[in-house]
């Protein structure tokens, strides 16, 4: 499948404190992951693992610290904007935020119409509008005239994933897109997904802590923690047979589907995420249980584990992966 966004060791850096006692906190370290046409692939991870900062550095709001950003063939150290406002399109996680409550819903539609002179006329443009609306199971005519308090959450994000497809994107970035909307429609949502992979052979990079919805979507993962990838590879064997001890506890972490029953070993958050960020060594070691003392001075590298690249000293034997 041919490559439509590819991270090479990107990173950024946060500093932090006066001049005199500054903290250096690398909230993304050296990622590198690449998504390509028709497929998903699954930045998951706890919040502050770096996975919605790593997003915010390919939309263009953040400055990466070092690294590499490459949309198809072409190679953009800094300043996406000028490509992904067509080829890559975002949908966050609000979709209360994304409208103005005071603003009928249509404006939005039209104005992107608009600002990509999409169509010649305003009967074009609701042609346009409609058929894209239609690709997320609403149509103009529910739409027309209404404000966003008219809609649900999950409406709301269908017409923002709406909105996102009138300028035929190849790549669509979701953070968290499901999270604040019902259970009973999240998974209406996490469909739409696999039918626009499939249908418009778009890449989808999928922004979530919710392993379940990841895994149902297929494709690749990375699993993040504390800035760095963990663990990266195809789902089905990260999630079915996972290898680095943080995803493995983060599996056990998934709630049984009756929700009457408890989670079953729920990560502890035993230490602030600033002391995790600035520990020396493997960035999980307060917390692992299978932690050596290697684990807290050095830094694990990237190991290729059966096609799956684990970033953890217990395997230590297998082939090194060169960055
Ligand atoms: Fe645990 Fe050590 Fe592996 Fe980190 S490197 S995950 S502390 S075993």
């Amino acid at each position: 499948m041919q490559p439509i966004l590819e991270t090479r060791n990107l990173s950024k850096v946060f500093h932090r404190g006066s001049l005199l006692s500054r903290d250096r906190i690398v909230a993304v370290d050296r990622v590198s992951f690449t998504v390509r046409r028709g497929e998903v692939f699954t930045l998951a991870g706890e919040s502050g693992c770096g996975k919605t900062t790593t997003a915010r550095m390919i939309l263009g709001f953040e400055h990466p610290s070092s690294g590499e950003i490459i949309y198809g063939s072409e190679r953009e150290r800094w300043h996406p904007r000028v490509w992904f406002n067509q080829r890559i399109q975002a949908v966050f996680q609000n979709p209360f935020e994304t409208f103005n409550p005071l603003r009928k819903v249509e404006g939005y539609l039209f104005e992107t119409v608009k600002h990509y002179g999409l169509a010649a006329d305003r009967g074009k443009a609701v042609e346009l509008i409609n058929s894209k609306l239609e690709a997320v199971g609403l149509s103009y005519s529910e739409v027309e005239g209404r404000y966003p308090s008219e809609f649900s959450g999950g409406q709301l994000q269908r017409i923002s994933i709406a909105r996102s497809l009138l300028v035929d994107p190849s790549l669509l970035i979701a953070d968290e897109p499901v999270s604040m909307v019902d259970a009973s429609i999240r998974m209406s949502i996490v469909n739409l997904f696999r039918r626009l992979r499939d249908e418009l052979d778009m890449g989808i990079l999928y922004i979530t802590h919710d392993l379940a919805t990841a895994y149902y979507l297929g494709g690749q993962i990375a699993v993040m923690f504390r800035g760095n990838t963990m663990e990266i590879g195809p789902v089905q064997e990260v999630l079915v047979n996972p290898r680095h001890p943080y995803t493995q506890l983060l599996r056990e972490s998934i709630p049984e589907a009756d929700p009457k029953k408890k989670w079953r070993g729920r990560i502890s958050i035993a230490e602030t995420e600033e002391e995790e960020y600035l520990r020396t060594g493997c960035k999980f070691a307060g917390r692992c249980p299978k932690a050596m003392d290697i684990c807290r001075q050095q830094a694990p590298e990237l190991y290729d584990v059966g096609g799956v690249k684990v970033k953890c000293h217990l395997y230590a034997d297998k082939q090194k992966e060169v960055s």
